[in-house]
C-alpha cells in the first residue's frame, strides 16, 4: 500500500502560490529513513553515510541530511560546488568519479575531498599533474566473481572500478607517490532490493581489505559499499530491511575484521536512491483525455520532468488525488506532452476514473526525478518543493523560465 504525506487539499493549498507541475519532498520521511539508517550501523566502530548527491543535487536536501550527518559523494565539478555551497567540505565529500578531467580533481583536492579512483592510470594522471591526496581510495570491480544485476549489468561489462590485479597494484603505487591513508569502494549493483546482496558486499571488500593488509602492510581506513540499495517502486515490492542488512554486515565484520585482529574499518554506504527515491512526488494535473484506440491522460508534466518511465521502462505508482479509495475502472496510458512514443508516465495502467482538473501524484519520484531533467522539445523543468516537518511548504528551487532557455542564445 502506497501512501502519502498529504492529501488533496493540502495540495489544492499549495498550487494557489506553486503551480503544477511540481516535485515536492517530505522533510520528515527524508530525516526519518536517515536515521534508520545511522541506526542499523550503531554497531559499528564508524559509521557514514555519503549522499549520492546526483539523486537530487538541491542544497536544500544536502543541508538537512548533513543535519543528520550525512556526507556528499560527488562525481561533478558541479556537484563538489553544491556541496560546498550546503556546507559540505574536506573529508565529508567522497569524490568517486570516472573518466575525470584533472580540473575536477583540481577542485576536488581544493575542498579536500576523499578521491575515490575509477582507474588505476589515474593515478599518475594526479600525481603527475597535481599531486595527490593524502587519503584516497580506489573502486573494485569484481568482474566475473560477482553476479550483476539489471541496471548496473553484470560487472565484466561494467567501465567501472580496477580489477583485483590492479588493485594490490594500486595501493603500492599510490602509497610510493605520497599516498598515506587508504580506502577501498565497490559498487555493483543498482536498485537492489535483496538484502542478501550487500552483506555478500560487505563480506567480498571485508575479505578483500584483510588481503590487503596481509600482502602489502596496508591498514586501510574504510570500506565503501557504494550504493546501489533499492526502493520498493511497486506497491507489492518490500522495502530493504536496514536492520538486517546492518545486522548481519556486524555479523560478517566481526568474523572478517575483529577475530583477524585487524585495526578498526569505517563503514561507509554512497547511497542515493534509498534517500530521496521515495520521499520525492510529482505532481501533475490532468489536462487532457483522449480516446484513439486506446485511452490517454495527458498531464501537464512529462518526460522532462521525470524520464525513468521513459528510459527504463520503470515503474512509478500514481494517486489520483481525492481517488485513493475508488475502484480501479479505468485502463489509461498516462502520458506527456513530448514528441516522443515514450514519453508516458504508466502503460495500460488500471485507475479511477480521471477527469480534466483532476490532481494527479506520481511516486518515488525523488531520485533521478528532476534531476535527470532534460530541454528536448522546449520543455522547461520544473519547481521544486519541501514540505517541512511543521507542515509548512518551501520552494527550494524555481521553475525555469523561457529566459533561462534561451539564456545561451543572443538573438
Ligand atoms: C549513482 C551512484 C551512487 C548512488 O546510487 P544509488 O543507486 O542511488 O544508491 C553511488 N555511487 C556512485 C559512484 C554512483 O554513480
Amino acid at each position: 500500500m502506497k501512501t502519502l504525506p498529504f492529501d488533496k487539499s493540502k495540495i489544492e493549498e499549495i498550487i494557489k502560490k506553486y503551480p503544477t507541475p511540481f516535485h515536492i519532498y517530505d522533510e520528515k520521511g527524508m530525516r526519518e529513513n536517515a536515521r534508520r539508517l545511522i541506526k542499523a550501523f550503531s554497531w559499528a566502530p564508524e559509521f557514514r553515510e555519503y549522499y549520492a548527491v546526483k539523486a537530487a543535487p538541491n542544497p536544500s536536501l544536502l543541508r538537512i541530511l548533513s543535519e543528520e550527518g550525512f556526507g556528499a559523494d560527488c562525481s561533478s565539478v558541479a556537484e563538489l560546488v553544491l556541496s560546498e555551497k550546503a556546507g559540505v567540505t574536506g573529508e565529508s565529500i567522497m569524490f568517486t568519479s570516472n573518466d575525470t578531467p584533472i580540473s575536477e580533481y583540481e577542485y576536488a583536492k581544493k575542498l579536500g575531498a576523499i578521491f575515490n579512483l575509477d582507474d588505476i592510470t589515474h593515478i599518475d594522471y594526479i600525481h603527475d599533474r597535481i599531486g595527490l591526496p593524502e587519503l584516497l581510495s580506489f573502486r573494485y570491480n569484481p568482474g566475473p566473481l560477482k553476479g550483476g544485476n539489471a541496471i548496473i549489468g553484470i560487472p565484466e561489462e561494467a567501465k567501472y572500478g580496477l580489477t583485483r590485479d590492479q588493485l594490490f597494484d594500486a595501493y603500492k603505487m599510490a602509497k610510493e607517490r605520497g599516498g598515506k591513508r587508504f580506502g577501498l569502494h565497490t559498487m555493483i549493483a543498482s536498485n537492489e532490493l535483496n538484502p542478501d546482496y550487500f552483506v555478500d558486499t560487505a563480506e567480498l571488500l571485508f575479505d578483500l581489505a584483510a588481503e590487503i593488509t596481509e600482502k602489502l602492510g596496508i591498514d586501510l581506513e574504510f570500506v565503501n559499499l557504494g550504493g546501489g540499495l533499492g526502493i520498493p517502486y511497486r506497491p507489492e515490492d518490500k522495502p530493504l530491511d536496514l536492520d538486517y542488512i546492518g545486522s548481519k554486515i556486524g555479523e560478517a565484520y566481526e568474523e572478517k575484521i575483529v577475530k583477524r585482529g585487524l585495526k578498526s574499518l569505517k563503514i561507509c554506504l554512497e547511497s542515493g536512491r534509498l534517500i530521496t527515491g521515495p520521499y520525492g512526488y510529482l505532481v501533475s494535473t490532468a489536462i487532457h483525455r483522449k480516446e484513439i484506440y486506446k485511452s490517454y491522460i495527458g498531464l501537464d508534466s512529462c518526460m522532462a520532468n521525470l524520464m525513468r518511465p521513459a528510459l527504463y521502462g520503470a515503474y512509478h505508482h500514481i494517486t489520483v488525488l481525492g481517488k485513493e479509495n475508488s475502484p480501479l475502472t479505468h485502463e489509461y496510458d498516462v502520458t506527456g506532452s513530448l514528441c516522443e512514443n515514450n514519453d508516458k508516465f504508466a502503460i495500460n495502467r488500471m485507475l479511477p476514473e480521471i477527469e480534466m482538473g483532476d490532481l494527479v501524484v506520481i511516486h518515488d519520484a525523488g531520485a533521478h526525478g528532476h534531476a535527470m531533467g532534460f530541454n528536448y522539445n522546449g520543455k522547461l523543468r520544473s519547481a521544486e518543493l519541501l514540505l517541512r516537518e511543521d507542515g509548512s511548504v518551501e520552494m527550494i528551487r524555481r521553475a525555469e523560465t523561457l529566459d533561462d532557455y534561451f539564456a545561451t542564445l543572443d538573438f
